[in-house]
């Protein structure tokens, strides 16, 4: 029996996982596509990662440039529920796009290397996922290495992330002396490496296992006790309200390696993790259950390939049902648009996609049409999703055009790629040198290859290095101010900004300027 339109919505989970490179993101959705039956054979994701799987010409650029982009989505069924796992590219392919997508999910899963608690790139990705006030579920990985102590690693939650946390299981040893998780969810025991039979154990409420089991011959077990009682009397409560506004995780101990803990985690995950959610327009919330459909663009993937002018526009489906070959109208160029058979999805396999629902992602081949954060709706409801937010960039590049003479498609190239989201844009006071900010290299790099050939516009880019942008409240601001260590810039809605050289030039500047408000506008939320 197929699911009516109601309930294929309420079965999409649709989320991204933030982590720091190495972390184990990778090897966790390996083992969740495994369970979903979307792959067969571990290794294959990994594969892809390398390129070893190049068999069209798509994947022939993911190759040349590790961009995955059959990866971007993956999907599979589980116990009812169809998931959508949309990638986060990190390391080099780090870019806007990167923050953007977590603008298209409901949940994220944030993974923790249990030896290395929270890194750099998994902070920038939760404060994101913070001001969108989305639920997170914190995966602590590779329990089977020795790391770092389970209450240090929450008292890091807590401190350095500013989040509530509910373990809701509780490692058993760790390392070479790791022997399981307490559940304290589903009062059990989960036994590591012991075969499937014996692996879980009930328990008490008070966490007694049977008498002479080997568990209780260990000390760890006691200790293990203990720090539940802790946890029981210090602890946080669960709270779904809270799971829900994103200001508690719910954490989770396992080992993606080994397959530890996956299921269970899965499991729970799927029972807390909200289905599609309303999303503000310029008439107000949209129900995802509603029948006209809508979605916006949340991504543009840059075809690297010469030979193709070719783009992808990932679109985020927010209500209704997507048929190929439906008309529909982007607001924004006043239009009407077929979504003919160029429409695909993308799953483990680049299949053609005929019919999604709200939570689902399809990839639209673009030749130029679509812009980021562009909605696009059927019916006589001419509304338009909230603008996506801007982000802070972190590295700059002075960019002028190497010819001279062709300043006349330097200047289209940039505006457009500028207004299409792929690059931030500023300008010098007086001298009006041309800045290009971006959070990822690769954002450079594309820039540098779409201005080529899509612009026939060479360009040079002289690296600035990073730099900490804070926009000052208020428009004026004395201009002789600006040095090389406090660059006064303006964006290009004409709103001034200072780029320091580091954290120690804005602190003098702060010190030195006590009547310039900075301001960050990530930190706004
Ligand atoms: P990603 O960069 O976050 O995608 O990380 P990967 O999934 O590629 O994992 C990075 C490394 O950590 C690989 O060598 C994995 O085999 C290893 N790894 C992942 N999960 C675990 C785990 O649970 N235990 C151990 N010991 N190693 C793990």
């Amino acid at each position: 029996m197929g699911k009516n339109f109601k309930e294929e919505v309420l079965s999409r989970r649709t989320f991204a996982i933030i982590s720091h490179p190495d972390a184990g993101k990778t090897t966790l959705t390996e083992k969740l596509l495994l369970f979903g039956g979307a792959i067969r054979d571990a290794g294959t994701v990994k594969a892809k990662k390398t390129g070893k799987f190049a068999t069209s010409d798509w994947m022939e650029i993911e190759k040349q440039r590790g961009i995955s982009v059959t990866s971007s989505v993956m999907q599979f069924d589980y116990d009812g529920f169809r998931v959508n796992i949309l990638d986060t590219p990190g390391h080099q392919d780090f870019s806007e796009d990167t923050y953007r997508t977590l603008m298209a999910v409901d949940s994220a899963v944030m993974i923790i290397d249990s030896a290395k608690g929270i890194e750099e790139q998994t902070l920038k990705l939760f404060k994101v996922c913070r001001m969108r006030g989305i639920p997170i579920f914190t995966f602590i990985n590779k329990l089977d290495r020795q790391g770092k102590s389970p209450l240090e690693l929450l008292a890091e939650l807590e401190e350095v992330l500013g989040i509530e946390s509910y373990p809701m299981n509780w490692p058993i040893g760790m390392g070479k002396e790791f022997l399981g998780i307490y559940d304290r969810f589903n009062k059990r025991v989960e036994q590591f490496r012991v075969s499937d039979e014996d692996r879980f154990i009930p328990i008490s409420n008070e966490g007694e296992i049977p008498d002479g089991h080997p568990l209780t011959s260990s000390g760890l077990y006691e200790q293990t006790l203990d720090e539940i009682l802790l946890l029981n009397e210090a602890g946080n409560e669960f709270s779904v309200e809270k799971v829900a506004a994103g200001s508690l995780t719910p954490v989770f101990f396992g080992s993606a390696l080994t397959n530890f803990g996956v299921q269970t985690f899965l499991e729970s995950y799927l029972k807390f993790a909200p289905a599609p959610i309303a999303r503000n327009s310029s008439i107000g919330e949209i129900d995802p259950l509603g029948d006209q459909f809508s979605g916006f663009v949340f991504k543009i993937q840059a075809n690297m390939n010469p030979a193709h002018r070719d783009r992808i526009a990932f679109v985020r489906i927010c209500s209704g049902k997507f048929e190929r070959g439906m008309t529909v109208n982007v607001p924004r160029l006043a239009k009407q648009i077929k979504l003919s058979q160029s429409t695909s999805f993308m799953a483990e396999e680049r299949n053609t996609v005929d019919e999604a629902v709200s939570g689902d992602i399809i990839g639209l081949y673009d030749t130029g049409t679509y812009q980021i954060g562009d909605t696009l709706t059927t019916g006589k409801d001419n509304f338009q999703f909230e603008k996506l937010p801007q982000f802070t960039p972190e590295l700059y590049v002075r960019v002028s055009a190497k010819n001279v003479m062709k300043q006349k498609s330097f200047y289209k190239g940039i505006q457009q790629l500028v207004q299409e989201g792929a690059i931030q844009l500023y300008k010098t006071i007086k001298t009006d040198d041309y800045l290009l900010g971006a959070v990822g290299q690769l954002q450079f790099e594309v820039f540098e290859h779409r201005m080529r050939n899509e612009y026939n516009s060479e360009v040079l880019m002289e690296r600035m290095g990073s730099k900490i942008a804070r926009w000052i409240e208020g428009d004026t601001i004395d201009e002789n101010l600006s040095s090389s260590r406090s660059l006064l810039v303006k964006d290009r809605y004409g709103h001034y900004v200072f780029l320091f050289e580091n954290d120690f030039a804005l602190r003098w500047f702060q010190e030195k300027n006590p009547n310039v408000k900075l301001y960050n506008p990530m930190d706004q939320h």
